[in-house]
This record gives C-alpha cells, structure tokens and sequence, in this order.
C-alpha cells in the first residue's frame, strides 16, 4: 500500500479518524486536534465545514496531499510549519522559516503587558511600544489589537522574520500604526517608549540539543539560542529598556521556565523598578518579568 493509498476512496470523516489514529500511534498527544487541522487544511475547510462535509469522498489528488501532511508530522513536523500559520491571541499569523512558531505561553506576555498597562490608565491612550525580535510579529500585533490607538515598532535581526511579520499586520489591519525596523534587539532604536516587550531566544546553547524534534528541527536556531546560560539577550535588553522607556514605561519578557529570578535580578541591575512579580503561564511556569522605569 503505498502511503496515499491510505486515505483514497475515504469519506472526509473516515480519512480523519484515520489520521487520528495512526498520529496517535506516532504518541502525538494531540493526534486528534492535528488530524482536524490537516485534513481541514488540505480540504479548505473549517471545523464546521469538515462536520457538514463529512459524508463527501476525497478526491485521489486529496488523498495524496493529506498523505504527505500525515507523512510530514509523522515525522516531527509541527501542524503550524505545515500549514505555514498558526493562531496567536486569536489572530491568524503566517509563518515563515525564520519565524519560531508562536506559543500559547507567550499569551502569557501580552496578558501581563496588558494588565499592567490597565493598572496605568486606559488603553485607548496613545501609547509607543517597541518589540524586540519580533518574529512573526506575534506579541506587537495582539497588543495593538487591543490598544486601539498604540503604535508600535517591530524589530528583528532577520530581514525575512519581519517581512512575515509586516505582511502579518497588513493581514490584519494593523498596518498603519507598526513600522518594521531590521536590528539587533533595540540597537537602531532611540526613544521615547511607553511599552518595550519581547520573547528572546533564551535557552541555554547545550539545552538545544535535547530539545523536542518539533522545536529543535524546525524552529530557527537564532529565535532559540540564548548564549551558554539562556540569559545573554536580558543581558542586552534591560540596560536597553532603562535606555528607551519613557518615566513610568514598563518593559515586559519572556523568560525560560528556570529563569524568573535571574532576569529579575538582570531588570533590577540596569536600575528598573519591579512593578509586578512575574506572571505564571497556565502549567504554573514564571513566564511574563517586568520592570518599570522610574519617575
Ligand atoms: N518557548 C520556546 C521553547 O521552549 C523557546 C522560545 C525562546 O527561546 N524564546 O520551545
């Protein structure tokens, strides 16, 4: 049987359960989500849309592609690389190979960001924020999704992550007020900002080996790569965002799960005040570190 032969002459609901089955027993935890996202992938079609189709019969050109998908994740592809997009705060985000996938516990960032903004004033102030390493453009574009009259400025050392992330916000609609500058974190940037976010590479460089194949082989090394203790992009952005903020500005990251209290102490060093404890991500882990620039 030759691989696409598996799903040919099936209906939609059976070609799915089958992709269920056989990722799970590749011990893909989620096998069944997996199997709905390629199937509806390669269809066109939405959850709603895979439910009212169930019945039709793919077509042998059909059978193939969701045979090359199954193929693919079996092989530790993740769905988002395979379907070049991935949803983040509810935004539809293409990818790109130089983006990393965008994950739930970044969510994280954008709700402390927002929780300490809400503490501040309203979020229809006219606020400046910058993201540092954008990638895919992820944590600006939620926010100014939900600051209605911020401005933001994505930066990214790749040329190719902040193309994706400029085509993501013209997506979007968000366009007009993100601006896309290639450097290395905040090193072309002069002030003044009310918000400086970001989700660095942080892990340590002997870790990335015994990573997952899924981050390890297809998340770009450079999103990952945090020098020899994770912490060297801190090291570079806290004295930037004493640098940059504005009296009162805040500065959020990401840190790795072990990393909360040396990026603390790192925020602190470069003289900004603690404005919150970090926030836990939904497993519990210390995601979200702030600061807060002084009056
Ligand atoms: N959260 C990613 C992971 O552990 C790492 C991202 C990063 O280094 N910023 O898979």
């Amino acid at each position: 049987m030759t691989a696409g032969d598996r799903f040919a002459g099936q209906s939609i609901e059976t070609a799915r359960r089958i992709l269920t089955n056989l990722l799970g027993t590749q011990r893909i935890d989620s096998a069944e989500l997996d199997a709905r996202l390629l199937t509806g992938a390669v269809l066109g079609l939405d959850l709603t849309g895979l439910i009212s189709a169930a019945k039709r019969i793919l077509t042998s050109n059909e059978a193939a592609q969701l045979a090359r998908f199954a193929q693919r994740r079996i092989d530790g592809e993740p769905v988002a690389r395979i379907l070049g997009a991935k949803e983040f705060w509810g935004l539809p985000l293409q990818l790109s190979a130089d983006t990393l996938v965008p994950r739930p516990d970044t969510e994280t960032i954008v709700e402390a960001t927002l929780e300490l903004l809400d503490t501040n004033g309203r979020r229809d102030r006219p606020l400046i924020i910058a993201d540092l390493g954008t990638g895919s453009g992820a944590i600006l574009l939620a926010l100014l999704s939900e600051l209605p009259n911020a401005t933001g400025i994505a930066t990214d050392i790749n040329l190719d992550a902040l193309r994706t992330a400029r085509s993501n916000a013209a997506q979007l609609g968000l366009i007009e007020r993100a601006h896309f500058i290639v450097c290395d974190y905040a090193s072309a940037l002069t002030g003044d900002f009310d918000l400086i976010v970001s989700n660095p590479p942080y892990i340590p460089s002997a870790d990335i080996a015994g990573l997952d194949i899924e981050v390890r082989k297809h998340d770009p090394l450079r999103a990952l790569d945090g020098g020899k203790d994770g912490l060297d992009a801190y090291r570079v952005i806290a004295p930037e965002a004493a640098r940059l903020l504005v009296p009162g500005g805040l500065l959020v990251v990401e840190v790795g799960h072990d990393q909360s209290d040396d990026v603390t102490r790192l925020v602190a060093i470069s003289g900004l005040a603690l404005p919150a404890p970090p926030k836990a991500d939904l497993e519990g882990i210390r995601r979200a570190v702030s600061g807060q620039k002084k009056p």
